[in-house]
């Protein structure tokens, strides 16, 4: 269940993050391990384990997890940013709440590994 995931226990409230941007759908922070000068992630207050679980009712949802990612973007100082969805283990998921990585402060390669 997404719901018991790391990130779940920060939805709740059990365990601290680095918060940047929160609202009544999702809630943003910055990745522990960050892979960038800013590498944030934004994940839904709902427990979606990944996009591969999305419906159409989530439509809206995905939706404001870019516009939030871009606003977070903008309030960190950046132009230009990446944002990546990993599905699935071999895709290089780990943590199996939905999230969108927002990554940027440092120019960054094309394709990705
Ligand atoms: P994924 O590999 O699933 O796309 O991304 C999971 C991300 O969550 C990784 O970048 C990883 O560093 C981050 N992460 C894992 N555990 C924690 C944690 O306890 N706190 C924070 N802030 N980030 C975490």
């Amino acid at each position: 269940m997404a719901n018991d995931t790391i990130f779940g226990r920060m939805l709740r409230g059990e365990i601290p993050c680095d918060e940047v941007y929160s609202d009544q759908h999702c809630l943003a922070f910055r990745d522990i391990q960050p892979q960038a000068p800013v590498h944030v992630l934004v994940i839904p207050r709902k427990p979606l384990e990944s996009l591969r679980s999305a419906e159409e009712e989530n439509a809206e949802l995905l939706g404001h997890l870019l516009l939030v990612a871009a606003r977070v973007a903008k309030q960190e100082g950046l132009d230009d940013f990446r944002t990546v969805i990993n599905t699935g283990a071999e895709a290089g998921q780990t943590v199996f709440h939905l999230h969108v990585h927002l990554i940027g402060g440092r120019p960054q390669a094309w394709p990705p590994g």
